[in-house]
Order: C-alpha cells, then sequence, then structure tokens
C-alpha cells in the first residue's frame, strides 16, 4: 500500500512542500497561475451562463411558487481555488491510464445516523463494502475505505433527551456501537469520520462558503409541512392522508423559517449531461433511470440550513442557524481523507484521494447522492466520485422488516450466534447485490452449512486427513507438477478469472457463486479419484493418489485467496491450515491465485474443521412449532465463532 504512495510522489514530486499546505493542491506554482488564469475566465463564462440560461428564471420561479419570499441574494463571485473549468472540474483531464493505475481506490459507506444503534440494513452495506475493498487490495491497489457516522440533526438531539443524556453522550455510545460491531464481523475500514469531529466541521464550513461565494447560496423564508425522520420538508403532493410522510408514517408537521437555499434548480443541465456522458455513474444501470427521471420532472432548490435545530454545525456568519444534516454528513466523505495533524483543509483533503472510486448506499438516499451531492460539489469546483452504487433493501421471511413489526434482524445477534463469516457470506451470497434480498433463518442456515461446512470444510478436512495418514502431512510434489495435463486444473483457472471479473463488476454474489464452484469441482475430483483406494494398492497408484492430494490442496489454496473478501477469518484458517503463516496470508495478493503456489516438500499442518456445522435447533425439537421457536432460543455459542481464533 505504501509503494502506490511512493509511486505517487516519485511521479509528481512536491518541490513546494515548503508552502503552506493550502498550495499543495496544485502541481506547481506555474500550475496554479495557469489555473488561476484559467478560472477567472470560466468565471465570467459562468457567470454569463448562469444570468442567460433559463434556470436563473426557474429558480425565481421554483421559490415565489411556493410563496416564499427572497429576502437576500448573496452573489459573490470570489472562486477561491477550484483547480478546473466547470466542465473540466467532473473528470480529471490528466492522462487517465497513468493516473488511474496510481490514484487510490476510494469507497465509502454512508455515514450511518446515530439516532438509534446498527441495523441489519447499515451491516448489509457495509459489509459489502469490505469484501470490494479486500478484493481491491489484494490487486495491489491503495484502498481508502470510508465510514462513520453522521452525528447532527433534531432526531438525533431527540433520541438523546429519550435517552436522558447529551446530544454528544448520545454520539459516542451509538458511534461505539457501530465500531464495536464493525470489529465483531471483520470490517477492516481505513477511516472512521464523525461528523462532530472538529477537523469535518471546519471543512463543511469551508465547503460551504465556497458555495457561497460561487453565487449559489441564498435566503429565502420558507412554509411547509416537514418531516422530522426526514428532516425534510415534504411536497405536499407526496404526502399520505394527514399529511403522513410516506416513509414514516407519521403526520409532518407545518414549519416557517428563513432558511438558506441551495441553488440546485440551477445545476439541472449539467447533471443532466454528466448523466448523459457518464452512464455508469449511477449504477446498476435501472437505477440511472430513476435519478434521469427525478431531474427531468424538475430540480428544486433545497433549504441547508434549520432555524430550529441547535444540535448541528453552525452556518458561517450567522449562528442562528445551523447546516442542515445532508449538506453536512455528504463532506464526511471527504473530511474523512484530511490528515490527523495540521489544520484542517478542504482542499488539502480532496488532494489526499479525492474522487471517491465508489460511493456505495442504500436505494433509500440514492436522490441525496445521485443529485444534491453532484450538484454540490459542481458548485464548490470539486471533481465528482466515480460511481455511486445503490444497493437493494432487506426482508425477513419476505416481510418488510420494522420495530412496529416486530420482525428486525440484529446484526449484532446474528455475528454473535454465527460468527462473522457465516453473516458475510450469507448476505453477499444470497442476495443479488443491486435488488433487494431476503433473510430466513432456515435459508442462512442452509446455506452456509452447505457451502462453507460441506463443500469447503469438509473437502479441506478430508484431504488433510488422507494425507496425513499417507503421507506424514507433507506434499509429495509441486502443485504445478502434479496437475501437468490435468483438466481440473484449467477449470479452477477459468473460475478464478471468472470471480475475477465478477468482482470487479460488483455482481459479489456470482464472484462468491464461481469461487464455491472451485470447491464443487474439488469434491467432484476427489469422488471420482477415490485417492483413499488408490492409496490401498500401493506403487503407482499411490504416487498418484499423493499427486491427487496436492492438486485438490492447490485448489484450497486458491479458495482461500479467491473467497477471503467475503470470509476473511475463515480463510485465514484455510490458509495456516496449508501451512503458510499469518502474516503471509496478509500479504498475498490476487496474482497468487495463479496455479502452482503449492510446493513438494511443504508440510501443511493438523487437519482441524475449519468451519463447523451450524446446529438448527429445531431439527429434532417439539415439530411444527419448532421453526418459530428458534429466533428466542438461548444459542450455544457458536463452534464457528470460537474457532475464529483457532
Ligand atoms: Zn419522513
Amino acid at each position: 500500500m505504501d509503494a502506490t504512495s511512493k509511486q505517487r510522489r516519485t511521479q509528481k514530486p512536491n518541490i513546494y512542500a515548503h508552502l503552506p499546505a493550502s498550495d499543495s493542491l496544485f502541481h506547481s506554482r506555474k500550475q496554479l497561475f495557469e489555473e488561476m488564469a484559467s478560472r477567472v475566465h470560466y468565471s465570467i463564462q459562468n457567470n454569463f451562463c448562469f444570468l442567460s440560461s433559463s434556470s436563473s428564471s426557474q429558480l425565481y420561479n421554483s421559490i415565489n411558487s411556493r410563496g416564499t419570499h427572497l429576502r437576500n441574494r448573496i452573489h459573490l463571485r470570489k472562486n477561491l481555488f477550484s483547480s478546473s473549468s466547470r466542465r473540466g472540474a467532473l473528470y480529471c483531464t490528466c492522462s487517465r491510464n497513468e493516473s488511474e493505475s496510481l490514484e487510490p481506490f476510494v469507497l465509502t459507506t454512508p455515514l450511518y445516523y446515530v439516532n438509534a444503534p446498527p441495523h441489519m440494513g447499515s451491516a448489509y452495506t457495509t459489509i459489502a463494502a469490505d469484501a470490494i475493498a479486500r478484493f481491491q487490495r489484494l490487486l495491489g491497489k491503495k484502498v481508502i475505505f470510508i465510514t462513520g457516522t453522521d452525528e447532527h440533526g433534531e432526531k438525533i438531539a431527540t433520541a438523546a433527551a429519550a435517552r436522558g443524556s447529551s446530544p454528544s453522550e448520545h454520539c459516542n455510545v451509538i458511534s461505539q456501537a457501530y465500531k464495536a460491531l464493525w470489529k465483531d464481523l471483520d470490517i477492516a475500514y481505513d477511516k472512521f469520520i464523525r461528523t462532530t469531529n472538529p477537523k469535518h466541521e471546519a471543512i463543511v464550513k469551508e465547503f460551504y462558503s465556497k458555495v457561497l461565494a460561487n453565487g449559489d447560496i441564498y435566503r429565502a423564508d420558507y412554509e411547509g409541512l416537514y418531516c422530522v425522520n426526514c428532516e425534510e420538508y415534504k411536497d405536499e403532493k407526496e404526502l399520505m392522508e394527514n399529511n403522513c410522510c410516506p416513509m414514516h408514517l407519521k403526520p409532518c408537521v407545518r414549519r416557517k423559517e428563513d432558511n438558506y437555499f441551495f441553488a440546485l434548480s440551477k445545476y439541472q443541465k449539467q447533471l443532466e449531461d454528466t448523466l448523459v456522458q457518464n452512464p455508469d455513474f449511477v449504477q446498476p444501470s435501472f437505477r440511472l433511470n430513476e435519478v434521469q427521471g427525478w431531474i427531468k420532472s424538475g430540480l428544486r432548490d433545497f433549504s441547508i440550513s434549520r432555524a430550529s435545530v441547535d444540535w448541528g454545525i453552525p452556518v458561517p456568519n450567522d449562528i442562528k442557524q445551523t447546516i442542515y444534516v445532508w449538506f453536512d454528513a455528504l463532506l464526511g466523505y471527504i473530511s474523512a481523507l484530511s490528515e490527523e495533524k495540521g489544520q484542517p483543509n478542504l482542499q488539502a483533503a480532496v488532494y489526499s484521494g479525492w474522487p471517491a472510486s465508489l460511493h456505495l448506499i442504500g436505494k433509500d438516499i440514492l436522490r441525496f447522492h445521485a443529485v444534491y451531492w453532484p450538484a454540490m460539489l459542481i458548485s464548490a469546483g470539486i471533481s465528482l466520485p466515480k460511481k455511486v452504487f445503490g444497493h437493494g433493501f432487506l426482508t425477513k421471511d419476505g416481510m418488510k422488516m420494522g420495530k412496529s413489526l416486530g420482525n428486525t434482524l440484529e446484526p449484532n445477534d446474528l455475528v454473535n450466534r454465527f460468527g462473522p463469516d457465516a453473516v458475510r457470506y450469507f448476505f453477499l451470497r444470497e442476495v443479488e447485490f443491486g435488488n433487494d434480498g431476503d433473510y430466513s433463518e432456515d435459508r442462512f442456515i442452509n446455506i452456509v452449512n452447505a457451502h462453507l461446512a460441506n463443500t469447503i470444510g469438509n473437502l479441506l478436512n478430508r484431504t488433510l486427513g488422507l494425507l496425513k495418514k499417507n503421507c506424514q502431512s507433507t506434499l509429495a510434489v509441486d502443485s504445478a507438477i502434479a496437475a501437468e495435463g490435468n483438466e481440473f486444473k484449467d477449470t479452477v483457472e477459468k473460475l478464478v478469472e471468472k470471480a475475477q471479473v465478477q468482482y470487479e463488476n460488483l455482481t459479489i454474489s456470482s464472484a462468491c457463486e464461481a469461487v464455491l464452484e472451485i470447491g464443487n469441482a474439488g469434491n467432484l475430483y476427489m469422488d471420482e479419484h477415490a485417492p483413499w483406494s488408490l492409496f490401498k494398492q500401493g506403487g503407482a497408484a499411490s504416487e498418484a493418489a499423493a499427486k491427487d492430494l496436492v492438486i485438490i490442496l492447490e485448489a484450497m489454496r486458491i479458495i482461500a485467496i479467491a473467497l477471503s473478501p467475503i470470509t476473511p477469518s475463515l480463510c485465514l484458517r484455510i490458509y495456516t491450515q496449508l501451512g503458510y503463516s499469518e502474516d503471509q496470508f496478509n500479504a498475498a495478493t490476487w496474482s497468487e491465485t495463479k496455479w502452482g503456489g503449492l510446493k513438494g516438500g511443504q508440510v501443511m499442518d493438523k487437519p482441524k474443521p475449519v468451519f463447523a456445522r451450524i446446529e438448527n435447533q429445531t431439527e429434532g425439537e417439539d415439530g411444527g412449532e419448532a421453526t418459530k421457536k428458534v429466533g428466542k432460543k438461548k444459542e450455544k455459542i457458536p463452534q464457528s465463532q470460537s474457532m475464529a481464533g483457532a
């Protein structure tokens, strides 16, 4: 990982390292002046576009049509450091291939709202992000995996009050609960940003000032129906009976506020063009249509401050208002990149890895990420992220989950009972990434037992058992020699290639499937060749059997690397049984999925089950009622978990 940053340093020596950090965004002084000159030019152009475009009249219309009063239109044109032109700001114009190989792979989960402890939906996004991050690290990329917590807003203050604690105490507790769960689920994030972190607050204020300077923030009265749970004003036509929010099923309250607005409508055309030019920006592709639909139906400016909310970042120059939670939290993706030491600074943070390669989100917050956020970034002259991927929702036993329905799925409970590998594997394998998916305990236990305990665990165990009995746990030959002229090797190589493509395309479930196919092929090979009976025959048959074991174990070695993004702990256990150290496992790269890693003379560890079957507590107990009981029963500590440290 360090090699990448070293490379970057070598490529563009920072000869101005002695200058204040604020200059570090620019590769050189000369470039700084060139860019300043071009900025003046574009700034003039932008002003012209703005004034002549229909969007400005739309802007006024949209405000007037809502019966708002435009009080104070701030029109500052002092673009501080937008590093390129409006169009150029979206995608870096420097040589693409060259920069791509050196750029870090930055991916983010949403910053989770701390009004309540983590739920399964958040865990699901984070598991998926972790699998993608681990795969990218295997490819040798420098990865910056960002997660964190969104800690401001009225809802948080209310939740804290309900628990009898201060907002900041409440945030500490919940934020810690997230960190603890991520640890239990083997989530290896690089940055955890909290929106109450002072460096984040400084960056939000700086960003706000840039958007203000760009003439995109104005003050207006607004009266409308407000959903406290959404922290958002609602359009009356989208509400249900009694002005209920369709998401929260609670009545919205009428509120009148004097707020600051962001001129989103101004960016309608630019957003439309961006999506046409970059159709991969929103994924899966069917979500792109949805986003394009929203934009076509007309973008309205949105209020980015609250006068009635104290728990938030104060609006610069107006401490009576705080910044709207989304206008605050989205910036966490950038503030997370800034270094711990030194003064927080927007451009330094941008230089530390922005733009993000991938924002991973649930489909419910697509509008904020694919419409609001890009417009905010364009306004501030900052590049857009490369991709926003909106995954689906989880249901339980075919039903929508909810506290009121009493059928929530507790991620802490799942991981305590079944261990991280089973939980990660089930959701990544069973849910087609991007679509909705369902959890049922029976299905969970069946899948995990069949795939991890039987196909993989059992194959490894019986192969190592035979090796111990017949070969003193020592490999007879190199795996490359053992597989000469053997079709099995080709099968494995093809499946590995397939898995790689699937991981790259974020079709994670198919990637799991391809790796599991290696296990299936291995089991078939074992059954067909029956090395146990060949050993009994002795002589040449016995030699062939010894080779067969090497072949299977080589396949297991490849599985241990190729499945490690999904089930890292399980794969480490497999790897160490093959005679490798934990350090060797951590240093492994995707290139080592090539056939030929195991060498003759290598000594395997003692065979120990790497994944114990999960006992379905319902089996053999009092019949029909049993299925229900399983969720409430006090489970014994799962063997799979107690083995994690083995
Ligand atoms: Zn709502």
